[in-house]
């Protein structure tokens, strides 16, 4: 079994660490940029999970056909209820005034709240097209939100193709509940806040902040309350009307890499974001608590005891899979945001040779300690210019390709392995009783193949 060094003690760390101190910047990695045709996926497509966690919540995307198709598509094999998401198709043809459009979008929204009543949030969706660009969704939620308070909260955000790649659309929805919380406890909220316990001076309360599947939520709660943590919120939760109390008592741990504008506006209401690498493989998720234990003043020795079972689970878990992908050269395509995280995972904890980490947008200040953790010269390219990039691919002959779903079938038709990154934010891959599956995504497409070669 191959052990995993201690983040400090790596060699690897040591000689990034040292390169740093004779270089300016944060990194000794070599961070490239690149500009020219994407291939990704609109932010529409965080539908997919959103809705699947904010159980009372609807997402009415103001859209055109092709955003119909995409949200149906990809999520319509979920459904077994009535779904929680629609598309309000807006054609040239209903454009004969902009009144005509709001007047529309307005009975669409009467017609679904008088049928669901179990819509405690609703969101409309922007997208696209030209036409519904001209239409103000904001004033739009304003003008409902009056209507429909306090029993229904209307927000509104862009999926838009144009605005968001898609990760992006979950933390454009995130920002925009967290736009629409009060600044202080003594200020009113159209929908009650959960009761919070209250807080000692000088006391914080911690908040986790990102979609995770309630299985992962589960697991990290309860590690919490091993470390003697009991006052620590999940955002966005399982229930709409279960808001989170921020302000400068509130410490936060973000669960995912892709959230910038989210955290901004956490930020601007006073709470003070914990620097972490996230939550992925035995190691990124020891020290992400870790951010938490030193926050709240718990000792190592509870802080180790509390971690000790599950971190040995996920390395045992880890250790059968590094078995396959030792010295494996990966590259990926920039899709996901969760790049550079797994990227370090899998060179540290599973030892595969990274060709290049593609990534469609690099937050320098939340992603620091994970680039920290890259070995040096790693090739990071932030952007895309596809062309370039399946020429890099083509020379670097990787084992495995990251991809979107788009370059995935031709990247096989030409021999190459490849994983779809849209899969890594479907699958709860957060936490250690998730690490041994997080490695198994990437293995078993190379075990898959190796077996039909054989
Ligand atoms: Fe709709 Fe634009 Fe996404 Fe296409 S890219 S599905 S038009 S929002």
């Amino acid at each position: 079994m191959n052990a995993v060094i201690p983040i400090e003690s790596h060699p690897r760390v040591q000689s990034a660490q040292s390169a740093q101190s004779a270089q300016s910047g944060p990194s000794s990695l070599e961070i490239r940029h690149e500009r020219g045709q994407r291939e990704v996926f609109c932010g529409l497509t965080g539908i997919i999970w959103l809705h699947r966690k904010i159980q009372d919540a609807f997402f009415l995307v103001i859209g055109s056909r092709t955003c119909a198709h995409l949200v149906q598509s990809a999520a319509g094999v979920m459904i077994f209820a009535e779904p929680r998401f629609g598309t309000a198709i807006i054609d040239d043809r209903d454009l004969s005034g902009i009144a005509d459009a709001n007047e529309e979008l307005d009975r669409v929204v009467h017609q679904l709240l008088k049928r669901r009543k179990d819509i405690k949030m609703l969101f409309l969706v922007g997208s696209c097209p030209s036409e519904v660009i001209k239409l103000d969704l904001s004033r739009a939620a304003q003008r409902l939100n009056v209507q429909f308070n306090p029993g229904v909260r209307v927000l509104n955000y862009s999926g838009s193709g144009i605005e968001t790649t898609f990760t992006q659309g979950e933390d454009a929805c995130l920002a925009s509940i967290v736009e629409s919380l009060p600044n202080s406890h003594n200020q009113e909220l159209s929908s009650s806040p959960a009761p919070q316990p209250p807080l000692e001076k000088n006391q914080q309360r911690l908040l986790v902040v990102g979609t995770l599947a309630d299985v992962v939520e589960d697991q990290m709660q309860r590690i919490f309350k091993d470390m003697g943590l009991s006052n620590v919120q999940f955002f966005p939760g399982r229930n709409s009307q279960n808001l989170p109390l921020i302000d400068q008592n509130t410490v936060f741990l973000l669960a995912q890499p892709f959230l910038a504008d989210t955290a901004k506006r956490i930020e601007d209401k006073g709470a003070r974001r914990l620097p972490a690498p996230f939550p992925l493989g035995s190691e990124g998720t020891s020290a992400w608590f870790k951010a938490a234990a030193l926050a709240f003043n718990i000792t190592d020795d509870v802080f180790q005891k509390a971690i000790s079972a599950p971190k040995q689970r996920a390395e045992i878990a880890i250790a059968k899979h590094r078995l396959l992908l030792e010295n494996r050269k990966i590259f990926f395509f920039p899709d996901s945001q969760l790049e550079i995280p797994l990227a370090r995972f899998l060179s540290r904890e599973l030892g595969m040779e990274l060709t290049e980490v593609g990534v469609p947008y690099i937050h320098r200040q939340h992603l620091a300690q994970e680039l920290e953790l890259l070995p040096p010269k790693t090739l990071i390219m932030e952007g895309q210019h596809v062309e370039k990039q399946l020429d890099r691919c083509e020379q670097a002959k990787p084992d495995l390709v990251v991809c979107g779903l788009g370059l995935a079938n031709p990247l096989e038709a030409k021999g190459y392995t490849t994983k779809w990154s849209i899969e890594l934010v479907f699958t709860p891959i957060q936490g250690f009783d998730q690490a041994g599956d997080l490695a198994e995504l990437f293995s078993r497409p190379l075990f898959r193949k190796e077996k039909n070669a054989a």
